[in-house]
C-alpha cells in the first residue's frame, strides 16, 4: 500500500480510468509524477495595448465585436474574419478552420482573444478565443508538453486538487538551511509558483528552486559514489623519491609555471595517497603537459613502479618516446616504445625486458593494450587525448596492473561545467596557463576566393626561413575526396612556390613509411609547407613552423580548430593562423569569429558548448551527461557550481546519515543506490 503522494494519480477526483491511461502514456503515473510534470514555458498572457506589440510577437487582446464575421472557403479549409475594437485600435481578428464561430460572434460582443499580432496586416492570427472580458486569473499561462486527450484545462485541475489535498505530505528535500541560504520558496509554494504563477517573476523563483534542487541531487549522487570509491577501491601508494623528483626538476631548462606546480602538486599527492588516482588532466595545446607526465611517470619509476604512457597516434607516441629519453635517460630511467610498426624481434625484446621489470617506462600507442603486453609491477598509467580511446582500452591498459593510478590528458579543455558534470567521478587538473613568452597566434578570417593573397604572405614567412602547415578538412562521407583537396592544394603550391621552397604532401593514405619519412623531413626543415589533412591534429611539435592556414574551415568544430591551430606558435616566433571559410550559418559565422578573437582553449571550450550545446559536445550517444527536466547544463553552471560545493560539504557533516533534516536527501541518494558506505547497483 502506497500513500501520501506516492499514491496512484486515480485517487485524485475526476481522474478515472481513461484519462489516467491517457496521463501513463506521459510518464505520469502518481500524485508525485503529476506535481513534479513541469510546464515546458510559460506563456505571457497579460493583455496589451497592440500599438506596443511588435511584428509577429503573440498577443492576448480583450476586444469588442464591431463587425459580422465572413467566411472564406479553399477546398477543405476556410477562413473566418471579424472586425474587432481592440483598446482604440480597430483590427482583424483571422480564425483559420473554426468556421462554426460564425453564429457565435455578434456585433456588440466583449471576446478575450489570443494570437499573433501581424502589424503590416493590422490583423491578429487568432489562437484562442474567450467569450467575455479576460477571465484567466493568470498573467502566465503554464504550457505542458501534453499529448492525446487531457486538455489543458483538466490536466491544471488535476494539478490544483493534488496539491491542495496533498500538501502536507510533500516532503521538502531542500534543508531550511540551504533554503535559507539562497532565498529559495519551500517545496509546496514553489509547486504553486511553477503550476500556477502569478508573474513572470514568481515562475523564475520556482524555476530557481528546482533548478538548484536538480543539481543538488545529481551532485550529492556524484560526490557520494566518489566517496565511496576513495573508500572502497584501494591503490598504489608510491613512495617517490622526492630529492631524484626535484634533481629532474633543476635539470629542466625552464622553470615550471605556477599552473604546472600547482597539477604536479595534485598529482603527485594522489600517487603518494593509498587511494587510487583517477585525474584527468586537462591543459591547451602547448601549456606543458608532456613534462607534468614525464615528473609524474619518473616519480612512480623512483619508487620502484613501472609507468606507462600510452598516445593515440604513432607520431605522438614517438615525440613522447624522444622527449622522455631525453630528460630521463641521464637519470638511468630505462625507456622503451612499442607501437604497431615495431618490428617483430624488437617487440619480442621489449616485452621480456617489460615483464622481467628491466624497462622502467613504456611508451606506445594501442599496441600497450595488446594481451602480451605484461608488467612486473605497473605504477601508473598515462593516457594521452584520452578522448579518443574508448573506455574499454583505457580500462584494458589499467588492469595490466594492480589498481595502478591512472591520470588522462587531453588537451581539448572541456568546459568547467561538463567537467564537473561528466567527470563528476574524476577529479580534475587544469594547465590554465601558458609558458611565460609565448607569443599569441594572430589569426584571420579570410574568404576562400582570397587563398591567392595568402600566398604572398607565406611567402614571406618561407623566406624568413619559417616553415607553414596548410591543413585541408576530413571530409567523412569520403576519405577519397578528402585526399584529392590536399593533393590539388598541394599541385598549387608546388607550382606557386617553383623551385624556390619544398612543398610536402601527408594524409592518411601514405604508407606508414612515407608518413614517417614526410613527418621526419618537415621537422628536419627539408620540406617548407606541408599540406595535410587532419592527421597533423594531435601533438605534432614543429616549433619552427609558423604559419597555419586551414581550407574549408567553416567544417571543422571550434575544439578541432583550435586543436589545429597549435601547431603554430611554438616557438619564439611570431606565428600565423589563416583560416579560409565561406560559412552558411551564424553559428559556423560566430566559430569562425570566435577563433579570431581569444587564443584560450578554454575559453573556446564554453564558446562550443554554448553553440552546440552539451549534447554534441561529446557526441549525443556516448554523452552520459545527465537529463534534467529544470536545470540546464549551459544556463545554470554557476548554480552547478554552488551545488557541488554544497553536496560536498552536506557528505562531510558527520550526522548527515542521520539527522532528520535531510530525509528527502538521504531518500533520494538509497532511492538512486547510494547508502551510508554503501552501493547497491
Ligand atoms: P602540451 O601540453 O601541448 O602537450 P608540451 O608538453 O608539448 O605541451 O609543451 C610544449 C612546449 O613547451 C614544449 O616544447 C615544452 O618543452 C615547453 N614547455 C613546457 N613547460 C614549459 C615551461 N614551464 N616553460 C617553458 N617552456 C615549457
Ligand atoms: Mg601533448
Amino acid at each position: 500500500m502506497s500513500e501520501g503522494i506516492q499514491q496512484s494519480i486515480t485517487v485524485i477526483k475526476g481522474v478515472g480510468k481513461e484519462t489516467a491511461e491517457n496521463l501513463n502514456t506521459l510518464g505520469i503515473e502518481t500524485i508525485e509524477d503529476l506535481l513534479f510534470t513541469f510546464p515546458a514555458r510559460h506563456e505571457d498572457v497579460r493583455l496589451k495595448d497592440l500599438a506596443e506589440t511588435p511584428h509577429n510577437e503573440k498577443v492576448t487582446v480583450e476586444a469588442r465585436v464591431e463587425s459580422e464575421p465572413t467566411v472564406f472557403y479553399t477546398g477543405r479549409k476556410n477562413r473566418l474574419q471579424v472586425q474587432i475594437l481592440a483598446g482604440r485600435y480597430l483590427v482583424k481578428a483571422v480564425f483559420f478552420n473554426q468556421a462554426y464561430l460564425k453564429n457565435k460572434l455578434h456585433v456588440g460582443d466583449i471576446v478575450t482573444i489570443t494570437g499573433k499580432w501581424d502589424k503590416g496586416r493590422q490583423s491578429i492570427s487568432a489562437t484562442k478565443i474567450d467569450f467575455g472580458p479576460k477571465t484567466e486569473q493568470l498573467d502566465f499561462e503554464p504550457v505542458y508538453a501534453l499529448r492525446g486527450k487531457v486538455t489543458k484545462k483538466r490536466f491544471a485541475t488535476f494539478i490544483q486538487t493534488a496539491l491542495e489535498t496533498y500538501k502536507d505530505e510533500i516532503v521538502d528535500s531542500l534543508p531550511n538551511t540551504l533554503r535559507e541560504k539562497y532565498r529559495l520558496l519551500p517545496i509546496v509554494d514553489a509547486l504553486y509558483a511553477v503550476h500556477f504563477p502569478t508573474s513572470a517573476a514568481h515562475a523564475m523563483q520556482a524555476r530557481r528552486r528546482f533548478a538548484y534542487e536538480e543539481l543538488l541531487h545529481f551532485q550529492l549522487r556524484m560526490q557520494a559514489l566518489r566517496q565511496l570509491r576513495l573508500e572502497q577501491e584501494a591503490g598504489t601508494a608510491i613512495a617517490y623519491d622526492l630529492a631524484k623528483v626535484k634533481a629532474f626538476i633543476a635539470s629542466l631548462p625552464y622553470e615550471l609555471t605556477n599552473a604546472q606546480k600547482r597539477v604536479v602538486n595534485e598529482i603527485f599527492r594522489d600517487i603518494k595517497s593509498m587511494r587510487r588516482m583517477n585525474r584527468l588532466l586537462q591543459g591547451d595545446v602547448g601549456s606543458g603537459k608532456t613534462v607534468v607526465a614525464a615528473l609524474a611517470l619518473y616519480a612512480a619509476v623512483t619508487a620502484g613502479y613501472q609507468g606507462a604512457l600510452m598516445a593515440p597516434t604513432e607520431i605522438l607516441a614517438e615525440q613522447h618516446g624522444a622527449s622522455l629519453a631525453e630528460w630521463l635517460a641521464p637519470f638511468g630511467v630505462r625507456l622503451a616504445l612499442l607501437s604497431g610498426s615495431t618490428k617483430t624481434k624488437a617487440r619480442r625484446e621489449i616485452l621480456a625486458h617489460l615483464a622481467s621489470g628491466d624497462i622502467d617506462i613504456i611508451i606506445g600507442t594501442h599496441a600497450l593494450i595488446q594481451p602480451d603486453v605484461q608488467f612486473t609491477n605497473l605504477g601508473l598509467v598515462i593516457t594521452d587525448e584520452q578522448h579518443r580511446f574508448g573506455v574499454a582500452q583505457r580500462r584494458v591498459l589499467r588492469d595490466k596492473g594492480e589498481n595502478p593510478d591512472v591520470l588522462f590528458m587531453t588537451a581539448t579543455p572541456i568546459p568547467r561545467t561538463l567537467a564537473i558534470t561528466a567527470f563528476g567521478e574524476m577529479d580534475v587538473s587544469s594547465i590554465d596557463e601558458m609558458p611565460a613568452g609565448r607569443k599569441v597566434i594572430e589569426t584571420h578570417w579570410l574568404r576562400p576566393e582570397q587563398l591567392p593573397s595568402i600566398f604572398e604572405r607565406l611567402e614571406r614567412e618561407l623566406q624568413a626561413g619559417r616553415q607553414a602547415y596548410a591543413i585541408c578538412p576530413l571530409i567523412e562521407e569520403s576519405d577519397k575526396l578528402d585526399v584529392q583537396n590536399a593533393v590539388e592544394l598541394y599541385e598549387q603550391l608546388t607550382t606557386v612556390y617553383d623551385g624556390k621552397f619544398t612543398v610536402g604532401l601527408m594524409h592518411g593514405r601514405l604508407h606508414a613509411d612515407d608518413k614517417e619519412r614526410v613527418m621526419r623531413d618537415f621537422s628536419e626543415g627539408r620540406i617548407h609547407v606541408l599540406v595535410s589533412t587532419t592527421v597533423v591534429e594531435v601533438g605534432v611539435n614543429v616549433p619552427n613552423a609558423t604559419f597555419m592556414m586551414i581550407t574549408d574551415a567553416e567544417r571543422f568544430g571550434l575544439a578541432q580548430l583550435h586543436q589545429l591551430r597549435g601547431r603554430v606558435g611554438r616557438g619564439e616566433h611570431q606565428s600565423y593562423c589563416v583560416l579560409l571559410a565561406d560559412p552558411k550559418t551564424d553559428e559556423g559565422k560566430e566559430r569562425m569569429t570566435a577563433m579570431t578573437e581569444t587564443n584560450n582553449g578554454f575559453v573556446l571550450a564554453e564558446k562550443d558548448l554554448e553553440l552546440r550545446g552539451p549534447g554534441d559536445f561529446f557526441g549525443r550517444k556516448q554523452s552520459g551527461l545527465p537529463e534534467f527536466k529544470m536545470a540546464d547544463l549551459i544556463q545554470d553552471y554557476r548554480i552547478l557550481d554552488v551545488a557541488r560545493q554544497d553536496a560536498v560539504a552536506l557528505l562531510h557533516e558527520p550526522n548527515f546519515w542521520h539527522d532528520p533534516m535531510y530525509e528527502g536527501l538521504q531518500h533520494m541518494l538509497k532511492t538512486s543506490g547510494v547508502a551510508d558506505g554503501e552501493r547497491f547497483d
